[in-house]
């Protein structure tokens, strides 16, 4: 992959080498991990959360809705293994002279029409946290094919220190910068994780098959849009029940057979969706944030996300392990396929 480099704390960097600061709303989706605003709101920027649509990734209609003077960049966040409609989002950026950085730390290995995921945008993330596809303990990584975001990088994420000469403690400050650096250890065990990565896709993608050949029996199932079904990492299985009703009937009778383990439901969930996030909605920070961040959180307590909660309330994502072998997996099919089609039923 061009210009990759191990980092720890990726979009940190990325936001900053990217320009964008104080005052620049940043789009990004209403799905996704805490660290997306976290990295948006830590640069002095506004994070302007919008709908998903059935690929749970960013809406295209909502990005274009939600544009003004100030939007600066478009975050589309790759979730749950597959990814963004990029086509859409690159003719958006391009319409509207924005930033496009990808958020691809879900979804390593995954790619759009033969792209790998976070090389399409001026710049993506990967990251190595201990839950993701592949893991060296902490850090991530940022790539990009711009020299200038490279170098900017790889300067912020160690003090603004330039790198140039042999003499460390003789480095120049081009600009400002903090320490965001991964340690050569945890980079060490990242690369030999690499080597392993096709491996562990292929696994992936073969278990997931698998799962779907039953859940796809199952009358009234809908599987999440993947806008480029190849290129599917297979970390998840993302599917949608008829309705709120029916996705609570199931995951209780899930949780009565002993099988809801490894399934996530987002829409009650702390961490990846907007309607758990009070700590962001009450704008509830250990120091004052400035007046234009505030005001753009408080004002998330009353904004419209009704799309996508209809999406979210029927949505389950089964993450797909490598551990299974192929008999557990056809067990885990079986068991998932007579259950629903009790519930259901
Ligand atoms: C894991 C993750 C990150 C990065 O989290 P770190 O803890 O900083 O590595 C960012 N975005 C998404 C969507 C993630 O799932």
């Amino acid at each position: 992959m061009p210009g990759f480099e191990l980092f720890g704390e990726e979009e940190k960097k990325q936001v900053a080498a990217l320009g964008v600061g104080a005052g620049d709303e940043v789009i990004m989706p209403a799905f996704t991990f805490v660290a997306s605003f976290e990295a948006i709101l830590s640069m002095g920027a506004i994070p302007v959360l919008v709908d998903i649509d059935e690929s749970l990734t960013l809406s295209p209609a909502a990005v274009k809705a939600a544009i003004t003077s100030k939007t600066k960049c478009v975050m589309p966040v790759h979730m749950c293994g597959s990814m963004a409609d990029m086509d859409a989002l690159v003719a958006i950026c391009k319409e509207h002279n924005l930033i496009l950085l990808e958020d691809a730390c879900q979804s390593i290995g995954g790619t759009y029409k033969g792209k790998h995921l976070g090389t399409i945008g001026h710049a993506g993330t990967f990251s190595f946290d201990f839950v993701k596809t592949i893991t060296c303990g902490e850090g991530g990584v940022v790539m990009t094919n711009d020299k200038e975001v490279y170098t900017k990088s790889d300067a912020f994420t160690d003090h603004g220190h330039d790198h140039l000469g042999v003499d460390r403690g003789a480095d120049l400050h081009p600009a400002l910068g903090y320490n965001f650096r991964i340690s050569e250890l945890h980079a060490a065990v990242g690369l030999a994780q690499i080597k392993k990565l096709a491996t562990f896709l292929a696994i992936q993608k073969k278990n997931n098959q698998i799962l779907r050949s039953y859940l796809k029996q199952v009358p009234g199932i809908q599987f999440r849009v993947v806008p480029d079904p190849e290129g599917d990492s297979g970390s998840f299985l993302t599917w949608f029940l008829p309705s709120q009703v029916h996705t609570e009937k199931a995951i209780a009778a899930f949780k009565e057979a002993g099988i809801f383990a490894g399934n996530f439901y987002w829409f009650a969930n702390n961490w990846h969706y907007i309607r758990k996030w009070d700590h962001l909605k009450n704008a509830t920070s250990l120091y004052p944030l400035s007046e234009a961040q505030r005001n753009a959180l408080i004002a998330l307590q009353h904004a419209d996300f009704s799309k996508s909660d209809a999406i979210m309330s029927k949505c389950i994502s089964t993450a797909i392990s490598l551990l299974w072998t192929e008999e557990q997996v056809h067990e885990k099919g079986a068991k998932f396929l007579q259950v629903l089609q009790k519930t259901l039923s």
